[in-house]
Formats: C-alpha cells, structure tokens, sequence
C-alpha cells in the first residue's frame, strides 16, 4: 500500500478535472478558479518529544473552494504526506460535498508524521501545535476540519480544546468527528463505509445482483473498511479477503479465508492502525497473501478502502473478468489510466467523492446537531445518511445513463456544475 514514486495527485486530480471542464465548456475564469486551491497554508509544529528533545514536524492546511459553504475536510497524518496529495484531496472534498448537495466546501490537511512511532503525548502536541498554527484561518464558519487517515476523534478533541483556548469560548462547531458526549454524533464512526455499501447496496440493484449472491476482496482495515464489511455482510455479502499494511515489514499482506473472513476474529487481533498480527491470523486458518493478491480475486465487487493511487494503468489490467462493481471507500484510489481499463470492460465505477462521502454527510449532521444543541438516536442519523447517499447515488447513475457517461465523469458533472454555479451566482466570474 505503499505510494509509487512519481506519482502526482494532485495532477491526476487537475486531469480529471480538465476533462469534464472540456465536457461542460467550462469559461476559462472559472477553470481558473477550480483548477487550483483558492487559498493554502504550510507551517512547523514544534513539538517537545518523550525524550526531552524539540522535533518539528511540517503541517499543511489547503482550501480549496469555499462558494457552497465553509471549506470542509480531514487531516491526514502520514509519513509520505505532501502538499500535492493535500491539495488534490481538498479539490476532491469539494466535489464530494458539492455532489451530496451539503452546503460546504473543500479543504485538507495535513501533517508528515507516522503515529505509529508516536505516544499519545506527542500526537497531542502535534494536533495542538497544528491549531495554534492555523487557528486564525480555521473556524466553524470558515473552514471546519475532520478526521482522516490515521486521525481520530481523539486527536479531533485535543485540536477543539487548544482552539478553545486561544478563541477563550465554546466552539463545537470548529471540527467535527468529535467524541459521542462532546458534541459528536453517533453514527459519525460508522458513517463512511456504511455510507460506502448503502451505494453499493443501489448500484448492485441496477445491476439486477443480489447482494446474497456476490462477493468481494477489500483493499484496507481501518474505519471505513471495517464498516463497510459488517454492513455489507449483513447484506448477505461473502468478504473473501483484505489487504493491509504491516507496520513491523513494512509491506502489506493479503488475508483470505473462504467461504469469508470473519470480520469479529479479524478485529480481535488488529491494531488500533488495522494492522492484522500475520501470525495471529495463520492460527486462525487465514492465508497469508502478498499485499497485491487482494486485487486478483474471482470476486464480483472490489473495495479500494485503503489510499490513494492503487488501482493503475499497471495493476488495473490484472483484476479478474468476474468484477462488475469496483467501490471506491479511499480517496483516489483509482488512476485515469485504470479508469479506461475498467471503462473498455464495463466494470461499474462507485467514484470515491461519491461513494466514500458518507462521512462528510454525517459531519454535516453532526454540525446541524451541534448548533441546535440536540442530538439525534444513531438510527436516525444512519436513516437520512441513507437518504442523502441514495438519492445522490441516482442522480449520477441516472446522468451516466441519460448522456451514455462513466459513472465518474457523470458523478464530476454534477459536483464541478454545482460549484460553478455558485461561483458565477456569487458574481466571482
Ligand atoms: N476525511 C473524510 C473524507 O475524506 C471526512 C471529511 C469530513 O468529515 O469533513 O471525506
């Protein structure tokens, strides 16, 4: 799961974009204004380590677009972070609230580090060195952060509380992702991935497939993936296997079990990361795979739920005849070159700005929960997250079959149209 050298998200991001700018005969003003972020920001953390020493560890905040709403988005912690996958990953947020039509924008961000090699106190430093950094450019009504690869509500609260300290108030509304109990909603961990199969759950209906009767290979264990395999073997979905990475190899391997995994054994030795102990997992009866084996299976559905860049001009070609659904739970994870290969073969595309936007959607809720003051039972959140991924769901599908489009382009119409158009209502172009 590691990212290839060369690799620019940024420009794929900007590619996809170009495309369907072409297609709508996008004014060159309003390129302009989507093409790059509107604002971005890159600054040191110091942070005093365990050991007594100061290390400074860089932070990156980019927005991308904010015509719709305050911007909206994670960050990442990661030891390969750049500002190029920060500022595709902000465009891409902005796409994603625009084409579930909540009323955000798009931003990230970002710091380079492996939380794998931190404590907790030094995780804290950072979240709280992150805020004092950008703290005057976040803000609920401004641009409202969120957690992402590696980040959690934990790290969610540590930002919040250092916030409310320079800010000297109660602002709840700065950050979503928060604990349950602290102003965060129920539903908000399991909000992605199930987010993920409710559009599945629509696509596998116009393909005229029962859920009972498919399969799948996931590519990922941590929040999203989890979810998205309970709720989709709960559908009746067998999960053959998962691909994750090793910490300790550093490599990823590939756990299959057939007729499936058994997501509560898996879950009993995975780290708080989704690393899975091989070991563990060999005494259980699972095969111990190369990292890559997760996209070469006989299944009907794959689930890149991991990073970005993994399905390739390279790889892509090598998936089995048998797939018919590819559902995209991580960001990018999936290149233009793929996108062709899957294109010529038919194989049905649930976009990530699509498909993996059920957790933007319930920070979304959690913010409406937040300014009321009154929150909502887990079921009717998870209810309307269910609304709100259909119906966007049908929209694209719908466009796709109307003007004979991918369902990625299909999905970039509807977003990038959205945003165009509150940029020429605002009188920007
Ligand atoms: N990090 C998540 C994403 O990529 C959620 C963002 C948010 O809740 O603001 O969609």
């Amino acid at each position: 799961m590691s990212q290839a050298k060369g690799f620019n998200p940024f420009e794929m991001a900007q590619k996809q974009f170009d495309k369907v700018a072409d297609l709508l005969e996008l004014d060159t003003g309003t390129r302009e204004i989507l093409r790059n972020p509107m604002r971005e920001y890159a600054f040191n953390i110091p942070v005093r380590m365990d050991d007594g020493k100061v290390k400074v560890f860089r932070g990156f905040r980019v927005q991308h677009n904010d015509a719709r709403g305050p911007c909206k988005g994670g960050i990442r912690f990661h030891p390969q972070e750049t500002v190029d996958t920060v500022r595709a990953l902000a465009m891409w947020m902005t796409w994603k609230c625009s084409v579930v039509d909540i009323p955000l924008g798009g931003g990230k961000g970002g710091v380079i580090c492996d939380p794998h090699n931190l404590s907790a106190r030094e995780q804290e430093g950072i979240c709280r060195g992150w805020v004092r950094q950008i703290a005057k450019v976040v803000g609920p009504l401004s641009d409202v952060p969120a957690p992402d690869v590696m980040t959690n509500a934990q790290h969610m609260l540590w930002i919040l509380d250092e916030y409310e300290a320079i800010h000297g108030g109660h602002y709840p509304g700065l950050i979503t992702g928060k604990p349950v109990g602290l102003g965060g909603s129920l539903g908000r961990k399991e909000a992605t991935g199930y987010g993920l199969v409710f559009v599945l759950r629509e696509a596998l209906r116009e393909l005229g497939m029962k859920p009972e009767n498919t399969s799948a290979s996931v590519q990922g264990f941590g929040n999203v993936a989890q979810f998205a395999i309970e709720l989709y073997q709960r559908l009746g979905g067998r999960v053959i296997c998962v691909s994750c990475w090793d910490q300790k190899d550093q490599t990823s391997y590939t756990f299959k079990k057939e007729p499936a995994i058994k997501l509560e054994e898996l879950l009993g030795i995975t780290d708080r990361f989704g690393g899975i102990d091989k070991e563990k997992a060999k005494d259980l009866g699972y095969q111990v795979l190369p990292g890559e084996a997760w996209l070469t299976q006989d299944v009907d559905i794959l689930m890149p739920a991991a990073i970005e860049n993994q399905l390739t001009g390279e790889t892509a070609p090598r998936i089995s005849r048998k797939v018919r659904v590819v559902a995209e739970g991580a960001n990018g994870p999936t290149t233009p070159e793929a996108d062709e290969v899957f294109r010529e073969r038919n194989v049905f595309v649930l976009p990530d700005f699509l498909a993996n936007a059920g957790g933007v959607t319930c920070s979304y809720f959690e913010q409406v929960q937040s300014n009321m003051n009154y929150f909502w039972e887990k079921d009717e959140v998870l209810g309307k997250l269910d609304v709100k991924m259909t119906s966007a769901f049908h929209g694209v599908s719908e466009l796709a079959r109307q003007k004979k489009l991918y369902m990625r382009d299909a999905a970039y119409v509807i977003a990038i149209n959205r945003v165009a158009q509150a940029c020429k209502d605002r009188g920007w172009v």
